[in-house]
């Protein structure tokens, strides 16, 4: 197997003036537009082929869709009852893989479904039953009923009036923004370089084929056309923008699709199970989850006309969500109640797709190549990226001429991956996120007393994990690190408003930036962070 040339960042750093540095003297083999889930599955894959991989990505990995989904790594029991059984199976298998290669993100989750009604014991428990089999060996857990007594035990708050029982299964649940920076830490660690901020502007072409990109740096202004011998366009909801700088009439790919959240106190589901409830008043399903000492709620699924970078919830959604919620809680949350919104947007593959130019690879992603040789990836979801980036990558190979190399993968542990159960994986959930690094990112706490202490008294972060953050996680912004690189945004966004002039310092003082940048930043922030509140 061909080894990566270079390790650009190999360790707990990664810099992204070292990588900005490589521009100008690198002949890239694979260029990818777009650092969420797809995007950076892609350069893992591209790179750890032995292919030299440059991701470029216009604001913060994960900035977009990847960071705001429902943070499940799951099969989709609801495509069983779709009976989309090689779907669900594809999902199982990569969730499997999931669990053990990123296992200090990843870890196993019960999700209960109250029993209100004699007949859904059965049809619930063959449901179940079929889930595990499809598992097959990666299985988690085995599925079981739950008499009313164990229900209750297990889930607290769940409304009990009428309730016979409830069915148990097994999915896993995972850290979506810290999975993305994993596998770009991952793709540097390899070799390939991964620049956030860098936003691609146009496409390079030659005798009409795409044969590089031209990008901005957002930070410097300075300009750079970038050539590789295949370009991937991962962009997700913005896919369509991107494959008509190749040709402007590109037919539209992507359908848009809005799922929105709201996070809770943990006193509104106090448990470590997550409740599913099965069908929402317009028939889909719905999800209560413990994640980070808080409760998440969602989702919901209104078509979208537009891709936005920070879409806003709207009203009805969140009155969808507060209404079915309210249906299993003891005790019924109220807006009031929301500690923080989120709505992401889904790139789901157009339902005309599927003509000439179109190889479907399964009805969740597709991979679309252009007759100038621009390889667009779309759709799936966070759980199958690995594969979805296998299937990109294997075309791409025919589409840029590049020597045949096999998928590397199915058993690459990402970065920082350390088994649940190894006693370096430390306690504490806030250290929990760095894995293996956890004890480089706790020395450089413990070097400076004010870095152990609390960001903010209602979130669970170290000061110094903002400094880490600026310094080790290519955080450029108050946004990157109380969005992404920390949680705070989601847990609490009236706390995340509160940190952000600490924030701001902390990363002024990693970056060297001035107090006009501090202040810019706390209003940028500021005004940002309010679209996650509710109306006041
Ligand atoms: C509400 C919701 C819940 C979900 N829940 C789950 C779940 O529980 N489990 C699961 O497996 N999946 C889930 N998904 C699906 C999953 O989140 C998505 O499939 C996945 O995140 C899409 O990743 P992506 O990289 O394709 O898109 P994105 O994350 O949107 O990444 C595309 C990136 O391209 C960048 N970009 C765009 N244009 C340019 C340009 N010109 N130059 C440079 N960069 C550019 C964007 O800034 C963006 O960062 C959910 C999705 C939603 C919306």
């Amino acid at each position: 197997m061909p080894a990566p040339d270079v390790a650009i960042d190999a360790g707990a750093t990664v810099k992204r003036a070292r990588m900005i540095a490589l521009l100008d003297h690198t002949q890239w083999d694979v260029i990818v537009i777009g650092g969420g889930a797809t995007g950076l599955g892609v350069a893992v894959d591209a790179q750890t082929r032995g292919y030299r991989t440059l991701l470029l990505e216009q604001y913060d990995f994960a900035k977009a869709t990847s960071s705001r989904s429902t943070k499940l790594v799951h099969g989709g029991v609801r495509y069983l009852k779709q009976g989309n059984i090689s779907l669900v199976l594809e999902a199982l298998r990569e969730r499997g893989l999931l669990c053990r290669n990123a296992a200090h993100l990843v870890h196993d989750l019960a999700f209960i479904v109250p029993r209100y009604k004699w007949w859904e014991g059965p049809f619930y428990g063959v449901g179940f039953k079929l889930y595990d089999v499809l598992a097959g060996k990666l299985n988690i857990a085995k599925s079981r009923r739950l008499n009313r007594r164990e229900t209750i035990e297990r889930i607290p708050n769940v409304e009990t009036k009428n309730l016979i029982g409830g069915a148990m299964y097994h999915d896993a649940q995972f850290d979506d923004a810290r999975l993305a920076f994993a596998l770009a830490h991952t793709a540097a660690d390899h070799g390939a370089a991964v620049i956030n901020y860098m936003p691609v502007t146009g496409l390079l072409k030659s005798g009409g084929a795409v044969v590089g990109v031209q990008a901005v740096d957002q930070e410097t202004g300075t300009a750079y056309e970038l050539r590789a011998k295949v370009v991937i366009n991962a962009t997700g909801v913005f896919a369509d923008a991107v494959r008509r700088l190749d040709d402007r009439y590109a037919e539209a790919l992507v359908a848009t699709s809005q799922g929105v959240h709201l996070v809770l106190d943990r006193s509104f589901q106090p448990s470590n199970s997550a409740i599913m409830v099965p069908q929402t008043d317009d028939g889909r399903v719905l999800f209560v989850i413990p994640w980070h000492e808080r409760v998440l709620i969602g989702t919901t699924d209104t078509p979208m006309p537009r891709a936005e970078i920070e879409p806003r919830p709207l009203a009805e959604e969140v009155q969808f969500i507060l209404r079915n919620a309210a249906r299993y809680l003891s005790h019924d949350p109220s807006e009031a109640d929301v500690l923080s919104y989120f709505a992401g947007l889904r790139p789901l593959v157009q339902p005309t797709q599927g003509g000439t130019q179109t190889k479907a690879m399964s009805r969740e992603h597709a991979v679309v190549i252009s007759p100038s040789g621009l390889v667009t990836i779309v759709g799936g979801k966070w759980t199958t990226y690995r594969k979805m980036a296998q299937d990109t990558i294997d075309d791409a190979i025919v589409v840029g001429g590049l020597p045949e190399r096999p998928c590397m993968t199915e058993h690459l542990r990402l970065h920082g991956c350390l088994d649940r159960h190894d006693p370096a994986l430390p306690k504490a959930g806030h250290m929990q996120m760095y894995g293996a690094d956890a004890a480089e990112v706790q020395a450089f706490l413990d070097e400076d007393g004010a870095r152990g202490e609390l960001l903010h008294p209602r979130l669970p972060y170290l000061r110094g994990q903002i400094s880490w953050a600026a310094r080790h996680e290519m955080a450029r912004t108050v946004d990157d690190a109380l969005s992404r690189r920390t949680r705070a945004l989601l847990l609490d966004a009236r706390a995340a408003i509160e940190a952000a002039p600490l924030a701001a310092a902390l990363l002024a003082a990693e970056l060297g930036r001035d107090r006009a940048w501090v202040a810019a930043q706390i209003a940028a922030y500021t005004d940002l962070a309010r679209g996650y509140l509710p109306p006041s």
